[in-house]
């Protein structure tokens, strides 16, 4: 290694299931001695002094616009980009050039968010290497491959029948229509950005130095063998949930550190602290984008209140509104209601016993890393995929059944899952549920403690840059 480490500029989407998991890659990068800037842009800017805070001295922060001012808010992921494509090509490429490429300290590669296809010409026209990442699984990658390069499509004479089977695809578990992502079944119309952007993330397959994905060897074993095997040099690093819930390795990495909502920390610690038994409480929550209908939040609250059971369920205040009137005062002795919560304390919390989600990707493998069962609640984009891996492969959790006609659960249906999964005793579903949770915690730890196949991935990148760093301006430029 140079006498200075290897630098590396890494680029986040600002969405929080964007930023946690690029954010921990770095300090996980930067723990292993690389110098990281982060490449924030507009709409992360009020949470800059918390993302200072929570990168540790060896990662800086630079600041570039993506177009939105920083009190915007942006109205759907869709517009989001198109905005981003449009202006942070340009920023990014002057915040390299005016203040990296002949700095003290140049950078080697740029990490990117695979939703920045365009990121890697800009890596190669700047003389970097580039390093894409992705914040979703393999399997959900592999079923976006065969939809948009394979050209495999759903039979017309069945667009609407959800319970069809696909015929077998290699390397993935037999699937429903209801299994895949949501971009691959809804028509194009509804999100033209983003269907354009799951076909262009295959654009980083063949050009980027290196392939990231945020997922461990073993939780996907099938399917990464077919993608090294017959396709890409893929490299699992994850799970990217804090060093102090896994392998404990890094003292200071206790919590995601950037959170772009208020999290009630200590209502809600104090609350589960004050429930008694272990396993008993019922944690809900759909993360930081998914919007339900009134009706839905309905059928939830009903479900909620007749199994009996105290539950923290997190509303955004956002969506506060659609709660039906009776419900806080009726349930206030068995309930709390929040607006955002420290998740990962509240998975890791005993008082926990499952955990009603949207299944979207970091809480999935949030709840994988610390043991918790799932009551699959999925809305769109890759949730349905990692649904089927919760209930069919991982043996985790169960789905909630919804009316094939419009899409919709009802409130016996909630009430007979969460039983399900928390229903006491030795024998039985729960019992084989929560044997399997505890089981994935233990596989998860593994991956990352030193020597695992996540912790070997990261070393091994971190060498070669580091080799790289040593030979800038002799082979390499
Ligand atoms: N999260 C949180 N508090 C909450 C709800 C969610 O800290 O009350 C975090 C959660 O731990 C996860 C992220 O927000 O890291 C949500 O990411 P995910 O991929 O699960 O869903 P998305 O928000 O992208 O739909």
């Amino acid at each position: 290694m140079g006498e200075l480490g290897a630098h590396v500029l890494v680029i986040p989407f600002p969405t929080q299931g964007h930023i946690n998991p690029i954010l921990q890659f770095s300090k996980r990068l930067a723990s292993k001695g690389v110098k990281v800037t982060i490449v924030a842009t507009t709409l992360m800017s009020k949470s800059l002094p918390q993302l200072q805070k929570a990168a540790a001295a060896s990662i800086q922060v630079d600041c570039i616009s993506d177009g939105y001012n920083p009190d915007d808010n942006f109205s759907t992921v869709d517009e989001c980009l198109a905005r981003f494509n449009d202006v942070v090509p340009q920023t990014l490429t002057q915040l390299i050039v005016d203040k990296h490429l002949n700095s003290d300290h140049p950078p080697t590669v740029l990490i990117y968010d695979s939703v920045f296809p365009w990121a890697v010409d800009i890596a190669k026209n700047l003389g970097l290497l580039s390093a894409v990442f992705y914040t979703q699984s393999c399997s959900v990658c592999a079923i976006f491959y065969h939809f948009t390069q394979a050209n495999l499509k759903i039979p017309s004479t069945h667009e609407s029948s959800f319970s069809l089977d696909l015929p077998p695809l290699p390397a993935l578990p037999s699937l429903k229509v209801t299994d895949l992502p949501s971009f691959i079944v809804e028509s194009t119309e509804s999100n033209p950005n983003i269907f354009q952007l799951v076909s262009s993330q295959f654009y980083s397959f063949g050009k980027a130095d290196w392939i990231f994905f945020n997922s461990f060897d073993k939780l996907e074993e099938e399917v990464i063998n077919w993608v090294l095997e017959t396709k890409w040099a893929v490299k699992t690093i994850g799970p990217t949930v804090p060093s102090m819930y896994l392998d404990k390795k890094m003292e200071d990495d206790t919590e995601y550190g950037l959170s772009l909502f208020s999290p009630s920390t200590e209502s809600c610690m104090h609350w589960l602290d004050s429930r008694g038994k272990s396993g008993s409480v019922v944690y809900v929550a759909f993360g930081s984008l998914a919007s339900l209908g009134e009706d839905q939040m309905e059928e939830i609250a009903q479900g909620l209140k007749n199994t009996n059971a105290p539950f923290l369920w997190v509303v955004r205040a956002s969506e506060e509104g659609k709660l039906p009137s009776w419900f806080k005062e009726e349930t206030l002795e068995k309930g709390l209601v929040v607006n955002w919560c420290p998740q990962l304390d509240v998975l890791a919390h005993q008082a926990v016993g499952c955990f009603v989600t949207h299944c979207g990707w970091n809480s999935t493998l949030e709840a994988l890393s610390l043991g918790v069962p799932m009551v699959a609640i999925p809305q769109w984009s890759d949730q349905m995929t990692n649904t089927k891996y919760v209930v069919d492969v991982w043996k985790v959790g169960v789905r909630v059944k919804v009316n094939n006609e419009n899409g919709f659960f009802n409130r016996d249906e909630i009430e007979v899952c969460i039983k399900q999964v928390m229903e006491e005793g030795d024998e039985g579903n729960g019992h084989k549920i929560r044997q399997n949770a505890l089981k994935w915690k233990k596989l998860a730890i593994e991956a990352v403690d030193q020597g695992g196949s996540s912790d070997t991935n990261i070393q091994e990148f971190v060498s070669t840059i580091s080799l790289l760093n040593t030979q800038q301006g002799v082979d390499l430029y």
